[in-house]
C-alpha cells in the first residue's frame, strides 16, 4: 500500500464527571487526510484545507506525530500528507487530537499494523504536546479506540475502552468564540473538598456502569460535574440556558466538551438528539454569536480508512 485516505473523529473529552479521564468519539464529524509514501525520507505537508495551520512539519501535530513514528519504526520511506479539516481548531472538540490520532492510525496502516492502540495513543500524545503543551490522552485515545474511553492511569498509560450503547446520540453546539485552553485550565480549582471528590468519582462509576448496562437513566443521573463545569461555564455564553434547553427537551444530560466552548448533550435516539439540536439553536439564534450544531452517533471504531 502506497497511499491511503483516512477519517479521524472529533472527540468530546471529560464528559462531565470524567474530567481529564474520559472521552468519546463522534461518528459523523472529523478530519480527513491522505498519506502517500515518498522515496525521500522526509515529512511534507503538501495541502491543508479548512483551517489556517502551519505547513512546517515540526509545528503541525501531523508532522510531529509522523516524524516520531517514522523514526521509531526506522521506516524506509517518507510521507506526503494532505489535511482536510472539517471542524475548527480551538472548538473543544479535539481538533489537534483528530489530526494526531489520524496520523498515528494512517502510518500504522502503512507499516502493516506494527503498533498497538496503546502505542498509537502514546505517539498521538506527542502531537498534543505540540498543540497545548501537555501530553493529554483523553481526546487522542477516544479518536484511536473509538466509542467511550477511560484514561485509568497515565503512569503507566492505561486506556480502558467502554462499550457504548448504540442508541446513544450526541448533540454538540460550537459557539465560535475563543477560549484559551490555559484560561480554561486556570479556573479549575487545584484543591477540592473530599465531599466533592466523593460525588465526582461516584458519578464516574455511575456513568461507566450505565454505559455497560445500557441504563440510560443512570447515564443521565451520572452526567454531573462538580469540579470543572461550575467554574468553566462562565466562560461560555448561554451555557446554563443551553443545558437547561437540552435537558427539558429530553437529553439525558449535558456539559462542556473538553475545555469548551463547545457544549455537548447525550440523548437516547436520533429523534431526541435532533430535538435537542433545535432547542440549542433556539437559545443561540439571536445571540449574535456564530455557531455550528452537530448531531452524531458515537462511533464504535476510531480513526478508519475511507
Ligand atoms: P480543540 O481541542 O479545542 O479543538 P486543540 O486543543 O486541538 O483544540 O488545539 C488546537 C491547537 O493546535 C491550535 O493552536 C492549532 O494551531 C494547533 N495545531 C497544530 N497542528 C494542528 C492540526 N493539524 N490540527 C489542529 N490543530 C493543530
Amino acid at each position: 500500500m502506497n497511499s491511503i485516505k483516512i477519517f479521524s473523529p472529533a472527540t468530546v473529552a471529560n464528559v462531565s464527571c470524567g474530567y481529564d479521564a474520559m472521552g468519546f468519539s463522534m461518528e459523523a464529524l472529523g478530519d480527513e487526510m491522505i498519506f502517500t509514501k515518498t522515496k525521500e525520507k522526509s515529512v511534507i505537508i503538501s495541502k491543508i484545507e479548512g483551517a489556517d495551520l502551519p505547513f512546517e512539519a515540526n509545528k503541525n501535530v501531523v508532522g510531529v506525530v509522523a516524524q516520531h513514528m517514522l523514526n521509531d519504526s526506522k521506516a524506509d520511506f517518507g510521507l506526503d500528507i494532505q489535511i482536510f479539516k472539517k471542524f475548527k481548531p480551538g472548538s473543544g472538540l479535539g481538533s489537534s487530537a483528530a489530526s494526531a490520532s489520524g496520523t498515528a492510525f494512517a502510518i500504522n496502516t502503512l507499516l502493516n499494523g506494527k503498533y498497538s492502540n496503546l502505542e498509537l495513543t502514546k505517539f498521538a500524545m506527542q502531537g498534543e504536546v505540540t498543540a497545548c503543551g501537555s501530553a493529554i490522552a483523553d481526546n487522542v485515545a477516544a479518536a484511536i479506540y473509538g466509542g467511550f474511553i477511560l484514561v485509568r492511569s497515565y503512569e503507566p498509560l492505561d486506556i480502558i475502552g467502554i462499550p457504548t450503547p448504540s442508541k446513544l446520540v450526541a448533540t454538540v453546539i460550537h459557539p465560535q468564540i475563543e477560549i484559551k485552553t490555559e484560561a480554561a485550565r486556570k479556573v479549575v480549582p487545584q484543591n477540592i473538598p473530599v465531599k466533592t471528590a466523593i460525588s465526582q468519582w461516584a458519578n464516574v462509576g455511575g456513568l461507566v456502569s450505565g454505559l455497560y448496562a445500557e441504563d440510560f437513566d443512570l447515564i443521565g443521573r451520572s452526567l454531573v460535574d462538580l469540579v470543572a463545569e461550575p467554574n468553566r461555564k462562565k466562560l461560555i455564553p448561554y451555557f446554563d440556558e443551553v443545558k437547561e434547553a437540552a435537558i427539558s427537551n429530553g437529553a439525558l444530560g449535558a456539559g462542556i466538551s473538553g475545555s469548551g466552548p463547545s457544549i455537548f448533550a447525550l440523548s437516547k435516539g436520533k429523534q431526541t438528539a435532533n430535538k435537542v439540536a433545535e432547542a440549542m439553536n433556539t437559545v443561540y439564534k439571536n445571540s449574535g454569536i456564530d455557531y455550528s450544531i452537530y448531531v452524531s452517533n458515537i462511533s464504535k471504531a476510531g480513526a478508519r480508512i475511507i
